[in-house]
């Protein structure tokens, strides 16, 4: 499929919101990504981004959000792209998907691993279902999505964000730890994480000492 990008958005200086028009309609599960497909040279570059927000199924828009990489080959091409440049993409795919159910949903994510749970996010926000997004960055600065977080904050999303650089009255502070996973979550909940592996690694351990089921607990890493 041809992706022809006709949005940009800055979420802040190291990331950017890239928005797609695509050639043809897909459906696509909150959640999951696309691969792009580069060639360059005698060598072909393939990259996973996640779609980062909800859109009414099928569509023919996707948006990814991504950080540039220092040094990262693709990143930094797909971070300079400009209005109207084409791209060759598939998808989507991917297992991380939100399950259908009852139980309140608690997103967990650090830096740019929010992107996934963003489209969750979005697209429950008509639903009934109970949602807390915890949320680990250095500082506020680098919170993505800022504006569509206090948006849905303002409705049914409850809030929760730990900066790990920066003291600010009333925050929390610190990594993501077995103190705050007991005082923000009750069971029986279901959980998406996405981050960096040692993020979800150390994320997953601390629900599981927490008592929760395996089954319950869903993660995405790059
Ligand atoms: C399922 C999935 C979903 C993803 N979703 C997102 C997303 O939503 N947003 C996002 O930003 N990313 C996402 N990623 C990551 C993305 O696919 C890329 O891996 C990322 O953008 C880096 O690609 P790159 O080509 O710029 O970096 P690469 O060139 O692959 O480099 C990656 C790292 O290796 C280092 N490196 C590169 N070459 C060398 C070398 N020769 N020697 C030593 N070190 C080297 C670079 O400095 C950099 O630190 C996702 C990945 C997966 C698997």
């Amino acid at each position: 499929m041809k992706a022809k990008l006709i949005e940009i958005v800055d979420e802040n200086p190291t990331v950017k919101t890239l928005i797609f028009e695509i050639d043809q309609e897909i459906s696509y599960g909150p959640g999951q990504f696309i691969m792009f497909v580069f060639p360059q040279g005698e060598k072909t570059i393939r990259r996973a981004y996640s779609i980062s927000s909800w859109k009414k199924q099928p569509t023919n828009q996707v948006s990814i959000t991504l950080n540039h990489v220092p040094d990262g080959e693709f990143s930094t091409i797909l971070f300079n792209s400009k209005i109207n440049e084409e791209f060759e993409i598939n998808g989507p795919h991917g297992k991380f998907k939100l399950n259908n159910s009852d139980k309140p949903a608690i997103f967990i994510a650090a830096g740019t691993g929010i992107t996934p749970l963003m489209s969750m996010i979005e697209s429950l926000e008509h639903k009934e279902r109970e949602m807390t997004l915890i949320y680990s960055v250095k500082t506020e600065n680098d919170i993505i999505f800022k504006e569509k977080i206090n948006r849905l904050s303002k409705n049914r999303l409850r809030f929760i964000p730990t900066l790990t650089q920066e003291n600010i009255e009333g925050w929390k502070n610190g990594r993501i730890d077995q103190e705050l996973i007991s005082e923000s979550i009750s069971h029986p909940v279901e959980v998406y994480i996405c981050g960096m592996p040692e993020f979800v690694k150390s994320v997953k351990e601390h629900l599981i000492s927490f008592k929760m089921d395996e089954k319950d607990i869903h993660t995405e890493q790059w």
